[in-house]
Formats: C-alpha cells, structure tokens, sequence
C-alpha cells in the first residue's frame, strides 16, 4: 500500500475545478480507506509470491513490536517458530474465495512469542492486490485461560462452543481419560465447499448452511460429548468415555452420512461436502491442543477422498513437503536460485552486541512458499542432494562475511557458522571445499564455525571424529549443536575436536537437568570449551544460561534469522543502538 497514489493524483489535478472536485473525492476516499486500515485493531498484513510480506498495517506494532516498514520484504515464516511454521503454512495455502483460520506464535521483537490467531484471504485475481491479506491478533495464551479481547465461548452463529471453550473442556477431559486409561478423540469436520457457497449463493446462505450443519452435528452427539466450531467453516467434536478407538471411527462415519444429505439454503439443494479427519489418544496421553490439530490434518488428507473419515497417522504430519507434492522440484532448487541462506545473529551475553550469525537456508518455493529447512533436509539427505546444497550454503556464508569484513561493517572477530548434516560430514572432500571456499573469500579459517550435532556425529562417529580433525586442522571452529538433547550428553567421552557445545536454552532453564548443567560445566571448566544457548525466546531464560556460564546466545528474543541485508543493517546501524533495541524498558 504505497504513498504513491496520492502525489500521482496530485500532479493530475492541476487541471480543471471540475478534475480538483473529483480528484478531492478520490483523495478522501483513498484516505479514509487507508485510515480503515490503519486504525483497524487487527494488524494486517499482505503476503506476496515465495511467502514474502509486501505490506503490515500499524497495529503490527501492538502485535509484534515490530516496525510496520521494517517487516516490508521479510519472509512471513521467519517471524513464526519452526514447530508452528506448518499450521501458519496451512493458513496462509487459502486459495481464491477461501477464508483460512489458524493459530501459531509469533516473534515479538522484544519479548519472546506470542499466541496469534490468523485469518486469511486470498483476493481474487482481478483484485489490485495481488497475495495473501492476513488479519492478525492476539490468540488466548494457554488453553487454560479465559479468552481476552471479549471473545465468547459460545458461537454467535450456531450457539455452539468456540475453540477457547473447546479447548478448555479437551484439556479436562485429557486429565481423566489419563486417570482412567481410557482413549479420547477429536473429530474436525471441515466444510470444503463452505467458499464456493458464501460466493455463489451469498454470505446469508453461508450462515443457513452452517447453522443446519452444526443442527445435525449437535443432535447426533451423545450429552457428554462436546461439538464445537472451531473456524469459519470447521467443527470439532471431543469424544470420551469410550472404549476401543474404533468407535470413534464409527462415531466419524454417522457423522459424515448426517452431514452428507443435502441442505436447503438460498432456495437452492446444496451439498455440505464434509472432509472428516479423526485422532485418537489412548490412554490420554499427549496434549489436547496436539490432539485437535492432528485431527485437523486428517480433515486434510480427507480432502477429495469422497465421504471416508480419515484416521491421523504421523505420517501425515511427517512432510510436508509431500503433502505439498514438490519433492521433485528439490533437485532443481538450487539451479532455480530458490534457495536462500539467512542469518541469526549470536550475541555476547555479556553487552548484547551482535558477535556472530549462524547461517540457515530456506527454500522459497514458487507455489509452496518459504519452505522450513526441517521439511526438506531430511528429504535432501536421503537423495543426497544436501551435498550440493551444503556446498552453497558454505560458499555462500563465506562470500556474506567477506562482503561484511570489506564493508567495514564486522570487526575481524567476527565469525559465521554453518550447519553441516551427518551425510555432508561423510564426504572426503568436505574439507577441501570448506578450504577453497575460505580462500576464495580471503578470510581466515577461524572467521569460520561449523555445526554439527550430536546425532549427525553418532550416525558414523569414526568418520566424524576424523572428518572434524581434518576441519579443525585447517583452523575452522567446530560446534557441537543440540549438545545434551535426548541423551546423556557425552562429547567429552567421544574424544570429538570441539571448541564450542550449543545447548537449548529452554532445557538450561530446568532446575531437573542437573545433569545437563554437570556435563556443561566440565567441559567448560576442564577442557575449556565454549558453551553457547540457542533457541533463547524469554527474558527470563537470559539469567539462567548466564548462569551456567554461557558466552553466547542466539534466539528470537534478541534477532530471528535475517536477511542478508537485514543483518547489515543492524550492523550498520552501530552495535550500541542495537543493544537497546533489544531490551525492554528497564531491562
Ligand atoms: P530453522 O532455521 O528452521 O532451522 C532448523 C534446522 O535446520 C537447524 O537447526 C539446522 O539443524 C537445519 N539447517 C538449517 N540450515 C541448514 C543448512 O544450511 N544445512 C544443513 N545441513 N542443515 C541446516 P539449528 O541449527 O538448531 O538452528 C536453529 C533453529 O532454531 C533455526 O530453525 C532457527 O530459526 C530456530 N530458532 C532461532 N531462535 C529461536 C527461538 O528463540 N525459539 C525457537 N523455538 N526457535 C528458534
Ligand atoms: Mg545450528
């Protein structure tokens, strides 16, 4: 939403009084539309082709604490975590005339995540925007809570429990199924042709259509169970106090053949043409909210399967990027300059300032959108397609610090760290590459960090400790990533060349994993390795990795991965001004 209309017209109107008159209506009406934008309590925002943000109306700010023109040109996704950028994808995968709700977090600028709750559009073709328009604002924080913002727990429409409601009553229910041993299932039934029916037929036959749906929904539950609305055109049921996990199934199929009978709305026969997805927890376990998204991406893969309810199954989750069908399109990725390598800065715990970046790839695909690097490496790995990839990834990192060191805008300290997967650490000539790679650049080997992480070491640990002493011979510095995570975190044992382990803040903070502190501290103390914290989302988190005697930290609460330019900028813009952007008042 440019400036630019305005002065254009400006510039036209030196014509006649009748060419002002008009040109005043037009100015007005511009205005007063931007206003409408501007003022809106939602924050919103146009996403535009490979998932890039074209446009954040102010309240972005109150949202994010981001600056509406600085989030212009980012990738939407690298404001939201990897474990959420699936249900954002989802949302923002709205096709024409199709509204898409969601809920993830969010990066806040300054204070960690946020819970928002998304709604998306897609404005058809002809329309002057082209993209995605996503309405954001604050979700209810934890399922426990009472929704904010006045939100009810009953549908205004339908009368029936909204997702705060819903929510509430599944974590109950987790509670005593787990107490009784019993399962517990949701079933999402979502409206596929709920668009086409608001467009065709008109938004007040939208609202019969769902009214009658949610009629049939309610009086074909047992009283015990709850049906709920859960999005524009998608309904949950909770089911417990049953048995064996196929009853929920077969709760599933009366649902569908209710709901498949044509519905009278607008004078005309419309089918609802329900996708129902089920999940099941036996005995309870895991968590609601897992539970109602699961069953959200069997809705999914129920879609154009005819009238079968579909049973979750984690393979469903597995990929996405199957799902998305474009795994072909991987080999030709890189020829196709899809894929970009952002940077996370590292800064010292000590002052804050920006000390290192991390470089982390992305795949921006031309349909799919930015696509998580946790969706496609594990892909790339298997056909070996991460080799070439790999090798971009270092070349590229190289040549961005030596852009840096000439620009003046890094101190010779500065150093950059690449990931490196357990298949590129079995190529012989990885060191070779890394070695022309620096040359290449110019830069001295210590300018470099690689990163590998415990598993992709015990995948082969003979190669791996030969290959990391070939690195380190060379002078690069070697990371240890994701030390301590789902074991007894051994480095020492190994006899791996490292100079640095990375932990998980989040796990630093649990006073339970004394083990974790044990094993960090002698390493430090006793071999003299460098601990760095990563995934660093709260304040409150700083303390406790300081406390453990980390050097560094990485995470949203001081900079998500950034562009290339981005991360220029900040340094451009002097290290001191960045350490007070990065701290909340009296922090
Ligand atoms: P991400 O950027 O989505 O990267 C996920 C993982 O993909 C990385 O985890 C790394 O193992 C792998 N990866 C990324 N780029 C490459 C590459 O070029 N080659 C290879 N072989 N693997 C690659 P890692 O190293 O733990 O990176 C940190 C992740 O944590 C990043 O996810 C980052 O966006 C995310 N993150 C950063 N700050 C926070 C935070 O405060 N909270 C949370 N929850 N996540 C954060
Ligand atoms: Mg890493």
């Amino acid at each position: 939403m440019s400036d630019g209309l305005v002065p254009r017209l400006r510039d036209l109107g030196r014509g006649s009084q009748r060419d002002r008159a008009r040109l005043g209506a037009v100015e007005e009406s511009e205005r007063w539309f931007r206003a409408l934008v501007e003022y809106a309590p939602d924050a919103v925002l146009v996403i535009g082709h490979g998932g890039v943000v074209r446009y954040a109306s102010p309240a972005v700010t109150r949202l994010l604490g981001h600056d509406p023109e600085r989030l212009a040109d980012t990738l939407f996704l690298d404001l939201v975590p990897a474990s959420d950028r699936g249900a954002a994808s989802l949302a923002l995968a709205t096709t024409e005339g199709e509204t898409r709700r969601g809920r993830w977090s969010m990066v806040h600028r300054d204070s960690g995540l946020v819970a928002v709750e998304g709604v998306a559009e897609r404005p058809p073709q002809d329309a002057p925007l082209a993209g995605v328009v996503l309405a954001l604002r604050a979700a209810v924080a934890s399922p426990g809570e009472r929704p904010a913002d006045g939100r009810s727990f009953y549908d205004d429409l339908t009368g029936l429990p909204t997702r705060a409601l819903f929510e509430d009553r599944a974590t109950h229910a987790f509670a005593r199924a787990r107490r009784a041993g019993q399962p517990v299932a949701i079933l999402m039934v979502d409206l596929e042709d709920m668009g086409p029916v608001n467009e065709v037929l008109g938004s007040a036959a939208g609202d019969e259509m769902l009214l009658e749906v949610a009629r049939r929904l309610d009086s074909g539950l047992r009283a015990g169970d709850t049906g709920a609305r859960v999005g524009e055109s998608e309904f949950a049921v909770l089911l417990e106090g049953f048995e064996r996990a196929n009853e929920a199934t077969e709760v599933a199929r009366r649902l569908v053949t209710s709901l498949c009978r044509s519905v009278r709305v607008g004078g005309e026969e419309v089918l609802p043409n329900p996708c129902v997805g089920v999940a099941v927890a036996e005995d309870g376990g895991g968590v609601a909210m897992d539970l109602l998204r699961d069953a959200g991406v069997a809705a999914y893969a129920a879609r154009g399967r005819g009238r079968r309810p579909v049973r979750f199954e984690p393979a469903m989750r597995a990929s996405l990027v199957e799902r998305l069908e474009v795994s072909e399109d991987l080999e030709l990725a890189l020829e196709r300059d899809q894929l970009v390598v952002l940077f996370q800065p590292l800064v010292d715990l000590g002052d804050e300032g920006i000390k290192s970046a991390e470089a982390l790839l992305r795949w921006r695909h031309p349909r799919a959108g930015v696509i998580s690097p946790v969706d496609f490496i594990p892909l790339a790995e298997e056909t070996g397609t991460i080799v070439p990839i790999g090798r971009h990834v270092i070349r590229t990192a190289c040549a961005q610090l030596a852009r840096w060191q000439e620009g003046g805008r890094v101190d010779d300290d500065f150093r950059v760290s690449v990931n490196i997967s357990g298949r590129e650490l079995r190529e012989p000539d990885l060191p070779a590459v890394v070695k022309a790679a620096l040359e290449e650049e110019g830069l001295l080997p210590g300018r470099l960090m690689i990163e590998v992480t415990e598993t992709a070491v015990l995948q082969d640990l003979d190669t791996a400790r030969i290959r990391l002493s070939e690195l380190r011979a060379l002078g690069v510095g070697i990371t240890l990533d994701d030390y301590g995570v789902g074991r007894p975190p051994l480095a020492h044992v190994y006899g791996l060349p490292v100079d640095e382990v990375k932990v998980e803040g989040a796990f630093v903070g649990d006073p339970n994993d004394d083990a974790l502190a044990r094993a960090v501290s002698r390493l430090r103390d006793e071999l003299g390795v460098g601990i760095v914290a990563k995934g660093i989302d709260e304040r409150d988190q700083v303390e406790a990795v300081r406390a453990l005697g980390c050097s560094a930290g990485q995470g949203f609460l001081f900079a998500p991965p950034l562009t290339a330019e981005d991360l220029s900028r900040r340094l451009g813009r002097g290290q001191d001004q960045d350490r007070q952007a990065a701290r909340p008042a009296g922090g």
